[in-house]
């Protein structure tokens, strides 16, 4: 299989020799690099992408779902080109932020609105401002969760090993990881344990409220609710990290849910594939945001492209009927995995939330990140592969998922499904 994607990848890997003496791995950030050496992409248009060598994909990595609007979408074209005319950044507020502020507070309940650019910028200030107003400083996260890449929340990501804390990056101080704590996703009382043994010292639970850096790990019945109770009992903040979920049903986890975290964090999808992230929550938790109170800044913070493409998407695109036009494409996709594994009668599960699903090696779905390690990875990989070879992008990583958008087809759907029959053989005769 390796061998078949060297032999179609020969300019990506020219490019890859000699970006990596320039970025290290050959590129820009770490999950874009994978073994031997990462495709060089060129560009997209709807549900497609193109490489370097001229190979198209059916694209359903979008992004790190990003892009349900799709690649190049002409809306988002239209209304940017336009925006551009009048500058990319004018420094003061610019008069169109607070349009885009009352759209997201009606449609996801929240208050007040604060605009960054990344996600990892959203809960970076999410913790500051949960430590501000509870004044204590544990937090509490869930193993396999991912929350951006600053320093307080890098800790068991990833861990390929079965240890309780595991930092996932060199350089940060044990200083800062003593006030992460970290909890078994969908198990409360992993949570309850941490929350009885420190109940004074702990600001928030923060979580990704159906879980989408281990596979798709959705909460199960209860679950959520009893955080929601615990965060009652000991005065704890519950920020929902909705930079993935956020964007993947109409009003986010916590329209899907109906709950109302204290503070939630959006990005990706929301704007339409360009770098904007909400910070939102209740008033009293908000108003804290202010000089000689909680820090809140960025040059590059709700600029007018990143307004525009965020207005554009959530008022013209990304609107209930194309939550519909997704719902059912993901559906689609989830019944031909279905079908394929009694087909072939292979050990393969699926889980799916909207318009993203994922597909695991294994005879049980996995409820945490532990057992998605127990998974069979090594076939994962040759599925992926294999699937690369035949033209699809079917998801970034064993821990990711896949994503459609307003743009793909229903051929596109029958495609994938149609690759991924061959792709799911290979991996089960591996
Ligand atoms: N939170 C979640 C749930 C994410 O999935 C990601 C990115 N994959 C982030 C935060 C970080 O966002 P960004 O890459 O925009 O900093």
């Amino acid at each position: 299989i390796l061998s078949e994607y060297v032999s179609k990848t020969q300019k990506s890997k020219i490019i890859f020799e000699e970006a990596i003496k320039y970025l290290p791995l050959g590129v820009s950030s770490n999950y874009r690099f994978f073994d031997p050496y990462p495709i060089y992409l060129v560009k997209g248009n709807g549900g497609r992408v193109w490489d370097v060598d001229g190979n198209e994909y059916i694209d359903f990595i979008l992004g790190f779902g990003a892009l349900e609007v799709g690649h190049a979408n002409p809306k988002i074209i239209n209304e940017v080109t336009k925006a551009l005319q009048d500058s990319s950044i004018l420094g003061f507020e610019y008069y169109k932020t607070v349009e885009l502020a009352k759209i997201i507070s009606k449609r996801y309940n929240v208050d007040m609105v604060r605009f960054s650019s990344t996600g990892t910028e959203a809960t970076m200030h999410a913790i500051r401002i949960a430590r501000a107003y509870t004044k204590r400083k544990k937090i509490i996260k869930f193993e396999g969760h991912y929350h951006g890449s600053h320093d307080q929340l890098l800790i068991n990501i990833n861990p390929m090993v079965q240890k309780d804390r595991v930092p996932s990056s060199l350089g940060i101080p044990e200083e800062t990881l003593s006030n992460t704590l970290v909890a078994e996703w969908n198990n409360l009382e992993s949570v309850e344990k941490l929350v009885k043994s420190q109940s004074n010292d702990i600001c928030c639970v923060i979580m990704e409220p159906v879980a989408m850096n281990m596979g798709l790990i959705p909460p199960e019945k209860d679950f959520l609710k009893g955080i929601f109770d615990l965060s009652k009992e000991y005065n704890f903040l519950v920020i929902f990290d909705e930079v993935k979920t956020g964007g993947k049903m109409y009003s986010g986890a916590l329209g899907y849910y109906n709950v109302k975290p204290d503070i939630i964090l959006m990005a990706k999808s929301i704007a339409g594939g360009f770098p904007l992230s909400v910070i939102a929550g209740k008033r009293e938790i908000m108003e804290l945001i202010g000089p000689n109170k909680v820090a809140h800044g960025g040059t590059f913070n709700a600029n007018p492209i990143s307004v525009i493409a965020s207005y554009v998407t959530l008022t013209q695109i990304l609107t209930e009927n194309a939550f519909y036009y997704m719902e059912t494409l993901s559906d689609r996709l989830e019944r031909g995995y279905r079908d394929i594994a009694d087909d072939l009668d292979v050990d393969l599960k699926v889980t799916r939330w909207g318009p993203s699903g994922m597909i695991y090696f294994s005879k049980e779905v996995p409820r945490n990140y532990k057992e998605l390690l127990k998974t069979d990875i090594p076939r994962w990989f040759t599925y992926f592969y294999s699937m690369l070879n035949s033209g699809i992008l079917p998801m970034a990583g064993f821990n990711e998922q896949w994503t459609v958008s307003v743009m793909h087809t229903k051929e596109e759907i029958q495609k994938h499904i149609e690759k991924a029959y061959d792709a799911v053989k290979k991996a089960k005769e591996e």
